[in-house]
């Protein structure tokens, strides 16, 4: 089989970026997506380019995940994250993660050395120990800053769940969305996906959102394409978002029209739509397809036919 031109698009989350913010954030999804790269072009597999592009983005501590987690509404960190190889369709997923320092590995662990798909909370801390997995201590300086601010927030008033579209549209800079993700084509046509959050601030302990949720925040299938989410988790756990992109693909629509198609299904079919979504996705031929209707997406990605990657804070938007 003649081999496929490497293909990796990833993304640093769908939150509203300003300018202090940004340039860090744009260098971090530049940097991920040419690691990426670069070991996609040296032969190795999709699923090692997206687990090491997501935990570049889960150390950079500017985004969502990882390093930079958002904290609970305890003031505890709880960080999730999921992988999926296209090829075998075996995934893994790990969520209420208090210390390890790339929750993206642990996923990859669960998927290759348990016969499970999804360990959450003691049960994936214990695996992490017992393969050696790297830990940190948490919540930093950076993450406690954030959650005072959030918390303060939520005291006066200004946080208030239920109403999150109307909050975010008030106080965009007090809302961080900024998950991580990676989806990849390699040499011998193999797809492979991965996510990575610290999930929305201030969530209630114990909530699982969409990213380590397979189908939902993460899908790949060599016979369709890759996806991975960002976003309110709910709205894309209710249109098992990732898998209705890749269907879309599977069906003839190339990448960008099926994230565009989803998008337009997050637009119509949840009432009263907060507009946080953010998705990412390749098909099986490279072609690659990024679309919000969030007010940015950032996100970087190099094809088979640019020498350096594209990073942007902005890809099709849907409102
Ligand atoms: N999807 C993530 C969650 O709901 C948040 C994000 O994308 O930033 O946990």
């Amino acid at each position: 089989m003649k081999g496929r031109k490497p293909t990796i698009v990833v993304h640093g989350g769908a939150g509203k970026w300003d300018q202090n913010r940004s340039q860090p954030a744009l260098e971090g999804v530049k940097k991920a997506a040419e690691l990426g790269f670069e070991m996609l072009v040296k032969g190795e597999s999709a699923l090692d380019a997206v687990v090491e592009a997501v935990a570049f983005m889960e150390d950079a501590g500017v985004f969502n995940a990882g390093k930079g987690s958002a904290l609970n509404i305890e003031g505890n960190v709880e960080m999730e994250a999921s992988v999926m190889d296209g090829e075998t369709l075996r995934a893994g997923a790990v969520g209420l993660l208090r210390d390890v320092k790339n929750p993206v590995r642990l996923a990859r662990l669960v998927m290759e050395k348990s016969d499970h798909v999804f360990v959450v909370g003691d049960g994936a801390e214990k695996l992490a120990r017992i393969f050696k997995v790297e830990r940190v201590d948490a919540p930093s300086e950076h993450q406690l800053k954030r959650y005072n601010l959030y918390r303060q927030a939520l005291l006066e008033g200004k946080y208030d769940l239920p109403k999150l579209a109307r909050l975010i549209k008030d106080y965009p800079e007090i809302f961080s969305l900024e998950t991580v993700g990676a989806v990849a084509l390699d040499k011998k046509g193999n797809l492979a996906a991965a996510t990575s959050t610290g999930g929305i601030p201030l969530k209630l302990p114990g909530r699982i959102g969409d990213s380590p949720l397979i189908g939902c925040g993460t899908y790949a299938d060599n016979q369709s394409g890759a996806c991975s989410a960002t976003g309110i988790g709910e709205i894309a756990i209710r249109l098992v978002l990732a898998k209705t992109v890749c269907d879309r693909m599977a069906s003839g629509k190339s990448a960008q029209e099926a994230v565009e198609e989803a998008i337009r299904l997050v637009n119509t079919r949840i009432a009263g739509t907060i507009k946080s979504m953010g998705l990412i996705a390749v098909n099986r031929r490279g072609e690659i397809g990024a679309a919000h209707n969030s007010a940015n997406l950032c996100w970087a990605y190099v094809a088979p036919d640019l020498q350096e990657p594209v990073a942007s804070l902005t890809a099709k938007i849907l409102t």
